[in-house]
């Protein structure tokens, strides 16, 4: 899928598939640099959701707007999002150009009793990212975890995605505890658990997928779900596993790459992460061997997926074949080896060049205000 550019106007640029990146928090980028090197829970609950529960819809559009910036420039066409006030997500989505599948983070606190109100979330968040986003954004239904979300919630989730065919992400697998937690109470592991409750099908996107055995990388590939890894936020946060990939290739599971949102991160960077996903698997693996680059490359670009690169579409990104780290050598391993996403000059989406010559209309003011929501917000 790559090649050099015709045209004989000499920008020395070749033509590949634009990257997917299929996990992530856009509005995070507002979180970039604050509160980082902390344990999990306490930079959860006593930085990241205070904060959150002052998030304005504005504050969500330009976090947006900087997110879709950072991916025009590093060669993202499509995303995945779960992200409060996904309306607001969708909107800047549009007004950037991408594509994205967007969804709410739905929660009950894993207690049934609040399971009406996050139906009534659901449905109202649904509307939003519909009338906010348009043809470019496909609207998704985001339960959080199984540890935030009940049972019964679930239940209602799978059988509303599946008569209305809307996409489900969720957050699966990512610690240890996680999955001890879920043995305990339901006496199964998570894959098990989201399959008893109709969660796992070809619409399904999980995030992590950290510490999925065999078994469930096998009912996951016979199911049709995806499995999104992000190497750098599970590096970062140290959650101390590695994603199978070896075991999950060979079972037929659908892979994506993603970076999680830039609170933990703490880059959009796909590119960059794709080294990362690479050097971990040799290394966990034991063999150089295990994955090559240009497999990395159709993972990065959503290619072993059917459900993350979305239709068929002609997007794509021009890389500076002349840069020093494509100059010389094969482009796939130049691409994940030796370069990151500053190789990118032009990112084309739906035919509109977003970005060309390294340059994106708009920039500096998307920065300007971005920089004063996380002011307003106490974060910068
Ligand atoms: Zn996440």
């Amino acid at each position: 899928v790559s090649g050099p550019v015709g045209g004989g106007h000499g920008r020395g640029l070749t033509r590949v598939a634009g990257l997917v990146n299929g996990h992530t928090h856009a509005a995070m980028t507002l979180f970039r640099g604050y509160a980082d090197d902390l344990p999990l829970m306490e930079w959860l609950e006593e930085h990241i959701w205070p904060a959150e529960r002052r998030l304005e819809p504005e504050d969500v559009y330009w976090g947006t707007r900087l997110a879709c910036l950072e991916m025009i420039r590093t060669g993202t066409v499509r995303f995945w999002d779960m992200y409060w006030h996904p309306g607001a997500t969708a909107r800047a989505v549009r007004d950037a150009g991408l594509r994205a599948v967007v969804g709410a983070p739905l929660i009950d606190g894993g207690d049934a009793a609040h399971s009406a109100e996050l139906r009534e979330g659901a449905e109202r968040s649904l509307d939003e990212i519909v009338a906010e986003g348009g043809d470019a954004v496909e609207p998704a239904l985001a339960p959080h975890a199984i540890y935030t979300v009940s049972a019964e919630s679930l239940r209602w989730i799978a059988e509303t995605a599946a008569e209305r065919e809307l996409p489900i992400q969720i957050h699966l697998s990512e610690t240890e505890d996680e999955v001890a937690k879920c043995i305990e109470a339901h006496g199964e592991r998570p894959a098990a658990y989201l399959d008893r409750l109709g969660l796992l099908g070809p619409r399904t996107v999980l995030a992590h997928g950290v510490w999925l055995d065999r078994e469930e990388l096998e009912l996951i590939a016979e199911r049709g779900a995806t499995v999104v890894t992000n190497p750098v936020a599970n590096l970062k946060l140290a959650v101390r596993g590695v994603f199978d990939y070896p075991t999950a290739r060979d079972a037929g599971v659908a892979v994506g790459l993603g970076t999680d949102g830039a609170g933990s991160n703490n880059s959009l960077d796909l590119l960059a992460d794709a080294k990362f996903f690479a050097l971990l698997q040799k290394n966990e693996a034991g063999d150089p061997a295990a994955v090559t680059a240009t497999e990395v490359l159709e993972i990065a670009a959503g290619r072993r997926s059917p459900l993350l690169g979305g239709p068929d579409t002609d997007d794509h990104i021009l890389v500076r074949a002349d840069s020093p780290e494509l100059s010389l050598g094969d482009l796939d391993a130049g691409l994940v080896y030796a370069a990151s996403g500053s190789v990118v000059d032009s990112t084309v989406v739906g035919g509109r060049e977003l970005m060309r010559d390294g340059v994106i209309e708009g920039a500096d003011e998307i920065i300007a205000r971005a920089r004063e929501c996380a002011r307003s917000l106490g974060l910068n």
